[in-house]
């Protein structure tokens, strides 16, 4: 898990991979989803095909909880094709009936679909739909899909995916199951990172990120292109287009690199480590101070704090510590018990801390309460000064595309000064990085990233109000095997 001290405000979105041809194929699964957990912590799920059947097993809670030894879940599972899923609600609450990959059946037989992403006009399209009498068995944004895949004039059109994915609007990258096949497919944007790989034995391998693909021991070959998609199946792996090749300028999630994506993973062209390396050095030529020690927030700001350290020349030291053995714990309400749950995962060591000027190095801030915990902590075990350095620009708006982010009225850096916010943190300066710094950092052009969250400039215009449980609209009592 990529935890931050503001590891509360803003959630990861989730996590896919796929395997065609390998007789390990839901083991590998297994293993890949463990290295993909830091994307999605609510529910995890394997589908699993034979040729023929398509079984499918999905739980509430992490992957080792879900897949727990002595459960037989694996084990009812094992065929040489399969495709998993790790969840962090972005579209629909945390209940097992959004948990995925959603398994149908539908006129032309089962299939099973796992979901990274946003869909933007998902409650339009589930609106349409529910006026011509479907049911809908969840609340999340990813089952107007199979809706669409079984809607009887798309059926018929002579590639029905492509023909479904041209109605789709927002962020997603998608992974298919069909009983004699996977598919898997990017927005035309490529907002969410998909790759491929393959194995030693030569069975091809689809993942969010490249972390899962060495995790299952094989080689990456490159990533999944925007608006394409691509099959593998008995015959190996073919590609096609759904939107022209290249006719959308790409708009990848730069908070990917920024927060989200595991540090050992290559995303958009680019090592994410080495990414965030590069934007504490630019911080330091930005934000420079005196200070005795360069403090990271672990562990998403520890890349960027090592640059800052580099760059500056000031000494690095883990002045907090990650607990690597606490996991999903609860999230309460209460801020007295999510501070001591701060607590519990984030540990000053007031050895390294005590009498020093401090550089404090965070990926980002959200909402700023965790952080002004952490900071608070800091100052307990003896700081003489304590420097906020932050490696992207504040965040003023909220995000559409598959990141749970607060409403814009709770985001930390909406409508305040610089000052309001060094006054909020109670530290002694505050440096956020700059937009074109944290570009000009970036391996692609400057427009082929989304900065939407940071600049309000969204590529793909959001028509109606959204919010994770914009689908929501009545209460469902279902009673559900509780594994968290
Ligand atoms: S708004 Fe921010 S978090 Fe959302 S896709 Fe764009 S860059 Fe990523």
């Amino acid at each position: 898990m990529s935890l931050s001290s503001e590891s509360f405000d803003k959630k990861e979105n989730c996590g896919l991979f796929g395997i065609f041809g390998d007789p390990e194929a839901v083991d590998k699964t297994y293993f890949a989803l463990h290295s993909l957990q830091h994307r999605g912590q609510e529910s995890a799920g394997i589908a699993s095909s034979n040729g023929e059947v398509i079984s499918c097993y999905t739980g509430m809670g992490m992957v080792r909880r879900v897949f727990r030894v002595g459960s037989g879940a694996l084990e009812h599972l094992r065929n040489p094709v399969a495709i998993g899923h790790v969840r962090y609600s972005t579209s629909g609450s945390s209940k097992a009936i959004n948990s995925q990959p959603l398994l149908a059946e539908y006129s032309r037989g089962q299939v099973a679909v796992a979901h990274n992403g946003n869909l933007i006009n998902a409650a339009l399209l589930r609106d349409e739909y529910e006026a011509y009498g479907s049911i809908f068995k969840s609340t999340c944004d990813t089952e107007v899909i199979i809706h669409l895949l079984a809607k009887p004039t798309h059926v018929c059109r002579p590639d029905p995916l492509a023909h479904v994915l041209n109605h789709l609007q927002g962020s997603y990258s998608l992974v298919f199951l069909y009983p004699d096949r996977i598919e898997a497919c990017r927005d035309p944007y490529g907002i969410r990172p998909l790759c491929l790989g393959r194995t030693k034995e030569g069975a091809h391998v689809v993942a969010s990120e490249t972390c899962a693909i060495d995790a299952v021991g094989a080689e990456f070959l490159r990533e999944v292109e925007p608006g394409e998609i691509v099959t593998l199946d008995k015959g190996g792996l073919s590609s096609r287009f759904f939107v022209p090749r290249g006719s959308v300028t790409p708009a990848h999630c730069l908070f990917e690199h920024v927060y989200f994506a595991k540090q050992n993973s290559t995303i958009f062209g680019e090592n994410v480590h080495l990414f965030r390396k590069k934007l504490g050095r630019r911080l330091a030529i930005e934000h420079p101070v005196e200070a005795d020690v360069v403090v990271p927030v672990p562990d998403s700001g520890t890349s960027g704090a090592i640059g800052y350290a580099e760059q500056s020349g000031i000494g690095f030291d883990m002045g907090l510590v990650r607990s690597h053995y606490v996991g999903r714990t609860f999230i309460s309400p209460d801020p007295k018990l999510r501070a001591l749950e701060v607590t519990l995962k984030l540990a000053v060591v007031p050895d390294v801390i005590r009498g020093q000027r401090v550089v404090l190095l965070d990926d980002s801030i959200v909402r700023g309460t965790t952080t002004r915990g952490k900071i608070r902590a800091l100052r307990q075990a003896g700081a003489k000064e304590i420097h906020m350095r932050v490696s992207c620009p504040p965040i003023r708006f909220p995000c559409f595309y598959g990141i749970d982010f607060p409403t814009k009225e709770e985001l930390l850096a909406n409508g305040r000064t610089l000052e309001d916010i060094r006054r909020f943190l109670e530290v002694d300066s505050i440096g956020y990085l700059s937009l074109e710094g944290m570009l000009a950092c970036a391996s692609l052009p400057a427009d082929h990233y989304c900065t939407a969250c940071w600049s309000g400039k969204y590529r793909i215009p959001v028509q109606i109000a959204l919010n994770k449980f914009t689908m929501e609209r009545y209460q469902m009592y279902m009673f559900e095997q509780m594994d968290v």
